[in-house]
């Protein structure tokens, strides 16, 4: 099956038609459109990889077109196909790219084959096409995806050892570490994963590599909790529990120093489905984390009745704490709900000494952020740990 997907918008529905069969045989998916709302409304519905657009067409002209495209924030390859003269065909890629567009081709009319050929070869080899199936499993298998890793440490009331904190240990942020594309971080391709329907088999990938690091890290006598993110489809798998417990038991790791991060939004899309994997994996002995607190909707009594051990305020309330009444309220109410329903309190996104301080007064009990320090390679992470008098062996 191709791997891409392109769509090709011409009101002469022979080019259209022409462009489409050379796409195919470039090994891309294709689809025709003669009418521009048809072809804006399609791209909303299935993103499309690249797209190939006339500049000349009656009604929505190719300008316009390229206003429509971006303002969807389409950032995918874009063709440009016009038979007017040259100058023309620049000022238009100016305006592509003023626009925050992707022209990755000009091809002047009338196209010819061996041409768009090499457009199309250009694309493939490009890296502007967004990763496909087989990009993403084989950079799993190449060990491309890294964990790094940010501290997470308890608020003391007296100073201790170097500074205001106990380091407890760490949350693992995944990083695409790719050759071609350079580091990339998650925002940009867990959707992505997600899309081509890989979740699972990266939530297994990013246990393992978590895995890994707790075996290094006992070998070398840091002894650290590690946190790990799991997305709302995982939570639906049912033998989760048991296989991470065999995961974790074939190792020889104590996954009672893994503690798995499941956002709000993501354990209240099912609410009975998650209650039940959630359960599995607490009786299994997981320490579960509801993370980006405070940007659902989640019902109280849902909350309560999921078997959270701790609450991580999202960073967006957090670092507004400093400049707004409202969000120093909310802050503090949920601290204090939490704690009343016996939950520890994570507050993430911690920039600064006097958030830090604010948190302190409310007995807040954890802290992440940059204050600590940024998401750190492995190995940082480990100096950072014995720099700060985290508990070694
Ligand atoms: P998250 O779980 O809420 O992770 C915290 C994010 O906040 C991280 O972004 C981190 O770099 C950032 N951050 C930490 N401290 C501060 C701070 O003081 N200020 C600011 N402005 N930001 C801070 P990152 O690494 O880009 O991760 C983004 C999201 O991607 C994560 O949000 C998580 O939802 C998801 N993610 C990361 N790794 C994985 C993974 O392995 N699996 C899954 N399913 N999702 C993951
Ligand atoms: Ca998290
Ligand atoms: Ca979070």
């Amino acid at each position: 099956m191709p791997e891409h997907k392109i769509f090709v918008l011409d009101d002469e529905s022979e080019i259209g038609e022409y462009i489409c069969a050379v796409a195919r045989m470039n090994d891309f998916d294709s689809r025709y459109f003669s009418d521009a709302e048809e072809f804006l409304a399609a791209l909303v519905v299935s993103p499309a990889t690249c797209v190939a657009i006339d500049l000349q067409m009656p009604g929505l002209d190719g300008i316009e077109v390229l206003r429509r495209l971006s303002a969807l924030q389409f950032r995918s390859p874009i063709l440009i196909m016009s038979g007017m003269d040259l100058k023309v065909l620049e000022s238009a890629r100016h305006f592509a790219k003023a626009h925050r567009l992707a022209v990755s081709d000009i091809i002047p009319k009338p196209v010819r084959v061996e041409e768009l050929g090499r457009a199309f070869a250009r694309l493939k080899s490009s890296d502007r096409l967004p990763p496909s199936k087989t990009d993403f499993v084989n950079a799993m298998a190449a060990g491309e995806f890294v964990l790094y890793l940010q501290p997470k440490a308890r608020i003391s009331l007296e100073p201790v050892g170097s500074g205001r904190y106990v380091p407890l240990g760490f949350e693992g942020l995944a990083r695409w570490n790719s050759p071609s594309r350079g580091l990339t971080m998650p925002d940009a391709f867990i959707p992505q994963i997600h899309a081509l329907g890989l979740s699972p088999q990266f939530c297994d990938h990013i246990f393992d590599l978590a895995l890994a690091t707790l075996k290094r890290w006992k070998e070398s006598g840091v002894r650290a909790n590690l946190a790990i993110n799991m997305s709302a489809s995982d939570v639906e798998d049912i033998t989760l529990a048991d296989r991470l417990w065999d995961q974790c038991a074939r190792s020889g790791v104590n996954h009672q120093s893994m503690t798995i991060e499941i956002t709000e939004s993501a354990a209240m899309e099912h609410p009975e489905r998650a209650l039940d994997v959630l359960t599995r994996l607490r009786l299994r002995g997981f320490s579960l984390s509801l993370d980006d607190f405070g940007t659902g909707y989640s019902s109280l009594v849902q909350l309560q009745r999921l078997p959270f051990a701790e609450l991580k305020i999202d960073r967006s309330l957090v670092s507004d704490c400093r400049s707004s009444e409202q969000s120093r309220i909310i802050v503090k109410a949920i601290i204090d709900l939490a704690h009343a329903l016996g939950l520890a309190v994570v507050a993430e996104g911690v920039e600064d000494e006097e958030t830090l301080d604010l948190l302190r007064g409310w007995s807040c009990d954890i802290v992440q952020g940059y204050l600590l320090a940024r998401p750190l390679p492995p190995d940082l992470a480990e100096k950072w740990w014995r720099e700060h008098g985290g508990a070694v062996s």
